[in-house]
């Protein structure tokens, strides 16, 4: 059974481990399969690109170089390193789930272990 992640795309998250811990971020990628969160500019990583022939693809002549250089890259990091800021407190915390029944459909809606409220608005 696979692992449901707590975190999601566009939460903002408190960083536990790692060269960035104490920071906050917010969630620009979840990756379920790898347990993993991609958050904005946190596990910053400098990427060297070459300049390169763009391959073309279309048939029609044309192409170009894509620029070289250096890119900052924000790179996955177990999301045991990180925390959900929770939007009603504004405190790292646990997430809890509760089962509720919205129009005869029964959803699953994240909570705050601190302040008990609903994470998910909307
Ligand atoms: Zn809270």
């Amino acid at each position: 059974m696979a692992q449901t992640m707590k975190v999601r795309k566009g939460d903002v998250v408190h960083i536990l481990r790692g060269k960035d811990a104490g920071k906050e971020g917010r969630v620009l990628e979840a990756l379920p399969k790898q347990g993993r969160v991609v958050v904005e500019n946190i596990n910053v990583v400098k990427r060297h690109r070459r300049p390169r022939p763009i391959q073309n693809t279309t048939g029609l002549g044309g192409g170009g170089m894509t620029p070289g250089g250096i890119i900052d890259l924000p790179a996955p990091l177990p999301v045991s390193n990180v925390m959900v800021v929770c939007p009603v407190c504004g405190k790292p915390t646990r997430v809890g789930t509760i089962e509720k029944t919205v129009r005869d459909r029964k959803v699953r809606v994240r909570v705050c272990k601190k302040c008990g409220e609903e994470m998910d608005r909307g």
